[in-house]
């Protein structure tokens, strides 16, 4: 199944991907509000599986809080329109949950406090990419840019645990100005002028004595990706700490890689231009990236409990 075929779980109804809209002037559009999360769905020899579905619906409701919208339904009821949604279309690759004020309002308080739910399952390559005109590349490894003019993480706005759609736009703007600067990825910078994350991704080094680390929790979005690989490790007994590191120490490290989503484990080979490591793969980014893949897509007996299979009850 492809679009337009495929259907989209929205306050209980299926919905036709193409009849799936908001008007113009609804408040989400209009002043950024939405909330959403986003998590992979994997075919497996039992079926389809949700990765770390209730770490993923956690995080929603969190985003929720933290942006005050009265939500009308608990994990559970998400956890299980999830797995509705999945079933419903066959061959998804990725789930979105978006929860959004659709009303049209004035005022940055909407009158009408209804959330609406909406949890799209689908493929993004056959989906989405391959029907937007434009080239689109994933390159294996990434030449990233660290951002200098503004500092991206200010916890006293919207705090970074929040998934909320207003919290991108800066991101946005200033991995677009990269890109045309012929940078694949930026790293954010916090106001204090340390190393966050990128916009989509949580960022990891190795250092000298092999320690793998990562941002402290404050100031970036908790990655499930994230707390995957941090899983991994300690499984494999890698030593591993939480550390804050400035740009310019960043690029001194002999691994750094990029987690997330659709990154998996992302390895970075130059930064602002100079290499990373030997500027290839490094091999604990090599050994998580495998171990990762294979939890994910349940070939890894040790984290089948990672997945959520909707074909069983
Ligand atoms: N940071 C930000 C700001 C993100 O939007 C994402 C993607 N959700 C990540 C990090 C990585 O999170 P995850 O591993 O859950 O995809």
């Amino acid at each position: 199944m492809t679009a337009p075929d495929r259907r989209i779980w929205i306050d209980g109804s299926l919905v036709p991907w193409e009849q799936a809209t908001v008007h113009v002037l609804s408040h989400s559009l209009q002043r950024g509000s939405l909330i959403f999360d986003y998590m992979s769905v994997h075919e497996t020899p039992r079926g389809a599986g949700v990765f770390r579905l209730g770490d993923h619906v956690d995080r929603f409701l969190r985003s929720a809080e933290l942006v005050g919208l009265p939500l009308a339904y608990d994990k559970a009821e998400i956890m299980d329109a999830v797995v509705e949604a999945v079933r419903a279309n066959p061959g998804a690759k990725a789930v979105k949950v978006n929860g959004y004020l659709a009303s049209i309002e004035v005022d940055v308080v909407p009158m009408d406090e209804r959330v609406t739910l909406a949890i799209a399952a689908y493929d993004p390559l056959e989906d989405v990419i391959r029907r937007n005109p434009g080239e689109y590349e994933r390159r294996p490894a990434l030449r990233l840019w660290i951002e200098k003019a503004r500092r991206q993480r200010r916890p006293d706005i919207v705090p970074a645990q929040a998934k909320v759609a207003a919290n991108y736009t800066s991101p946005m703007a200033a991995k677009w100005e990269a890109r045309r600067n012929g940078f694949d990825e930026i790293l954010l910078v916090d106001d204090a002028g340390f190393v966050a994350e990128g916009p989509t991704t949580n960022v990891f080094w190795v250092d000298e004595a092999g320690t793998l680390r990562t941002p402290p929790e404050d100031n970036v979005l908790l990655g499930i990706t994230r707390m995957a690989v941090i899983e991994i490790a300690k499984h494999e007994g890698i030593p591993f700490e939480e550390s804050k590191i400035r740009a310019e120490e960043l690029m001194e490290q002999p691994e750094v890689f990029l987690t997330g989503t659709t990154a998996g484990v992302w390895p970075v080979v130059s930064i602002d231009e100079a290499p990373v490591g030997a500027g290839e793969m490094g091999p604990l980014a090599q050994r998580l990236r495998t171990r990762f893949l294979a939890a994910s897509s349940g070939e890894d007996p040790a984290f089948h409990h990672w997945l959520t299979f909707v074909d069983e009850d």
